[in-house]
Order: C-alpha cells, then sequence, then structure tokens
C-alpha cells in the first residue's frame, strides 16, 4: 500500500535530520532482511504461541446482541494477551529488530504505562537492557505501571521539564537516542513515527486481523459486515483492519476520541478535526493551534490522546475505504459500565471506545449481519481511577 519511501499517498515519510534519516535507512534495511528469514518468521511464532497467548479467541457477545436485538456482535480478544493488551505484538517484534541489529538497548517513551510495561516485559523475556522515559507527573499518577517497569527490570527516567508529561517524555527519550544512536534503538508505541515505524509496526499487528478473518469464517461461516477498532496512533486498528482491507464489502470503522466535545483541546480526534501536517516525522492529519503547532488534547482514554493519527489512517480515510467516527468520554463509560455486566469483560477505556461505537451500529443493522469488534485491551489499569471519578453505576 506504501511506497518505497514510506508515503501512503501523500501522507507518512520521513521528515528527520539527514544523520537520523541515516539511521531510518538502516532500520529499514534489516527489518526486511529480518522479515524475509525463515528463522525469525518461527521464532516469532513460537513467542506468540507459548508466551504471549495467541492465537487470542473470538467471543460472542451473546447477551449484549440479544438485549440489542440487532447485528450479532463478536470480540476479537486482544485483552487477553499477556501484558493485557495489542501493544506486546509490536514490542517483541521491535526488540527482536534491536537484537538483530546488535544493539545494546530499547528506549521508549510511555504516558499512562501501558508501552512501557509491554517494552519491559518483551526486553525482560529476550534478555535486553531498557530505559524507559516518563513525564514526573505522569509518573506520580500511574504508581502501579512504574512499580511494574522496575520489577520487570526496566529504567524508569523522570522527565522533570516542562509539563512534565507525555511530550516531554517523548523529547527526553528521543535526545537520549540521538546521544547513541549506535547502541540503541528507539522504539515507538503505535504506527506513527518516521518511515519504516508506520509499515514495521502495522506488520506486526496485522497478526489481529489475519487470525480474526480466519476465526470468523471457521465459527460463523462469514466474514462480518463490519469491523470497528479504536484509533489513537492506530496500531489495534490497523492491525485488524488489514486481515479485511481487501474485502470490500466489509464495511470498517475507526472510532476517535471526543473526548468532553468538539472545541480544540478537549478532544483528540485528529482524522475528523485534524489538518495535514507534519509531527515526529511523518506527514499526516494533525490537530494543531492556530501558530501551527501541535494542540493539546485530551480524552478519558489516555492511550487515544495523541495529537495525530498514523499516516495510513489518513490515507484510508482520504480515499474512504475506512469510515472515522467519534465516541464522548460519556458514550464511553456507558460502555465501560455496560460490558462487564453483560458479558463478563471489564474492556480498557480506549476499547470501550470502540465497544460504544459497535452497539451504536449493531442497533440499526439487521440480527442476521455480524459485527466484529477488537478489544484492544483489558480495563483492570482504569478500574480505580473509573471508580474513584465516577463510581459504580
Ligand atoms: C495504547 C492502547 C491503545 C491505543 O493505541 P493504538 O496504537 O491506537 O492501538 C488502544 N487500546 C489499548 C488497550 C491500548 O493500550
Amino acid at each position: 500500500m506504501e511506497n518505497s519511501l514510506g508515503f501512503f499517498g501523500k501522507f507518512g515519510g520521513a521528515y528527520v535530520s539527514d544523520n537520523l534519516k541515516t539511521e531510518m535507512q538502516k532500520i529499514q534495511k534489516s527489518y526486511n532482511e529480518l522479515k524475509a528469514k525463515q528463522s525469525f518468521i518461527s521464532e516469532m511464532k513460537y513467542i506468540r504461541r507459548t508466551y504471549q497467548g495467541r492465537p487470542t479467541p473470538i467471543s460472542y457477545a451473546k447477551n449484549l446482541s440479544q438485549e440489542i436485538g440487532g447485528a450479532k456482535i463478536y470480540f476479537k480478544r486482544e485483552d487477553l494477551n499477556h501484558t493485557g493488551s495489542h501493544k506486546l505484538n509490536h514490542c517483541i517484534g521491535e526488540v527482536l529488530l534491536a537484537k538483530y541489529m546488535g544493539k545494546k538497548k530499547v528506549i521508549a517513551e510511555t504516558g499512562a504505562g501501558q508501552h512501557g510495561v509491554a517494552m519491559a516485559t518483551a526486553s525482560a523475556y529476550l534478555g535486553i537492557k531498557c530505559d524507559i522515559y516518563m513525564g514526573a507527573k505522569d509518573i506520580v499518577k500511574e504508581k502501579p505501571n512504574v512499580q511494574r517497569m522496575q520489577l520487570l527490570g526496566a529504567k524508569v527516567i523522570s522527565v522533570e521539564h516542562g509539563q512534565q508529561s507525555l511530550k516531554e517524555a517523548v523529547d527526553s527519550a528521543f535526545e537520549a537516542y540521538l546521544q547513541d544512536v549506535d547502541n540503541s534503538l528507539y522504539c515507538i508505541g503505535s504506527v506513527v513515527g518516521p518511515h519504516p515505524f508506520p509499515s514495521m509496526i502495522r506488520d506486526y499487528q496485522m497478526i489481529i486481523g489475519e487470525e480474526a478473518k480466519e476465526q470468523m469464517l471457521a465459527d460463523t461461516g462469514n466474514l462480518p459486515n463490519a469491523v470497528v477498532a479504536c484509533v489513537g496512533g492506530g496500531s489495534n486498528a490497523i492491525g485488524i483492519f488489514s486481515g479485511f482491507i481487501n474485502d470490500t464489502q466489509v464495511a470498517l470503522y475507526g472510532v476517535e476520541p471526543l473526548g468532553k466535545g468538539t472545541k480544540l483541546g478537549s478532544h483528540a480526534a485528529a482524522v475528523a478535526y485534524g489538518k495535514e501536517g507534519i509531527i515526529h516525522g511523518f506527514k499526516s492529519l494533525v490537530l494543531m493551534d492556530n501558530d501551527g503547532n501541535p494542540a493539546p488534547v485530551y480524552s478519558i482514554a489516555s492511550g487515544l490522546d495523541y495529537p495525530s493519527v498514523g499516516p495510513e489512517h489518513a490515507y484510508l480515510h482520504t480515499i474512504k475505504r475506512v469510515k472515522y467516527v467519534q465516541i464522548n468520554d460519556e458514550e464511553c463509560l456507558e460502555a465501560f459500565y455496560t460490558l462487564p455486566k453483560k458479558e463478563g469483560i471489564i474492556p480498557a477505556l480506549e476499547s470501550a471506545h470502540a465497544v460504544a461505537y459497535g452497539i451504536k451500529l449493531a442497533k440499526q443493522m439487521s440480527s442476521e449481519k455480524q459485527i466484529l469488534i477488537n478489544l484492544s485491551g483489558r480495563g483492570d489499569k482504569d478500574i480505580d481511577f473509573v471508580m474513584k471519578k465516577y463510581g459504580l453505576r
């Protein structure tokens, strides 16, 4: 779908300094070598089966579907991955690449800690050093995940400047990487960043869609009529969409977080409200202020509050293959409270956006139709926050 320079239509590419461009080309070359190796493909399969818990199942949401009385709802259970989300799919891949390239260390930033925990896990399992940069404020807010990373042997580095949050953590992690490009690999947490990261992370996440297609056909005899996934940077969505992208009869829906409303700063719906721009080394749709700087963004789900979206999503939007829709905090919360009672599954707040939209869609479709929702992660990490702020409902 992308050209050799990593452009999806006009989006993507590598907008970085010359010396970094050289490093990106090295990464690209190594990745191309690695993915063609039978030993790598076998190792990946082995790790997924014996450590990660793949294939993840598809569950029919019988109670929820019966209550709605519309389309039948199915969940792809990425919440059942080791560490509780789809993120380990690409973290294992990135760490294997770092080792193949002879790097001594992986570097990443984390906001709420989910990417950091998955990176720390993959690094421990594969035996490589792991430095995680995290805003000082986030370190206080996300203490359990900080402790997890430390237990897993990662070094958590507190970022004390500016807002002491995710943006500063990205800057610091990137700076540390630039100081030590020869010995380290910077591991991006979604289908964003300069080429080849959006393509590479997508390749690692494609397993979701490949499994899901086979499972839907085996279990129901049919492809789903619609596939729904939440979109932060867009890795879980691209992963499941790629299994169905050539099946044009399958409608694809990417769900963006509308937060508290449509005002700039109150949401993180970059496809709906963003403009063409460059951020973190790639061209995409970006939420910008009047000066053209990335705007502050917000969502109740911290995994979704990114001011842009992976370039492939910007492209899929332009060619209208995927429809991007929005779900706000309140709708997300309703789904977060409904799913445990109806199906015995506590979804991540991120995933609850996809669930909320899937329920809306099911109501408009007849009962012979099928909707497949990607349940990107489990909600254990969100229980404390939701209970303190909103209580039991
Ligand atoms: C990080 C995260 C997301 C958002 O990331 P994408 O790259 O858009 O998939 C969604 N769901 C869960 C559970 C996450 O941890």
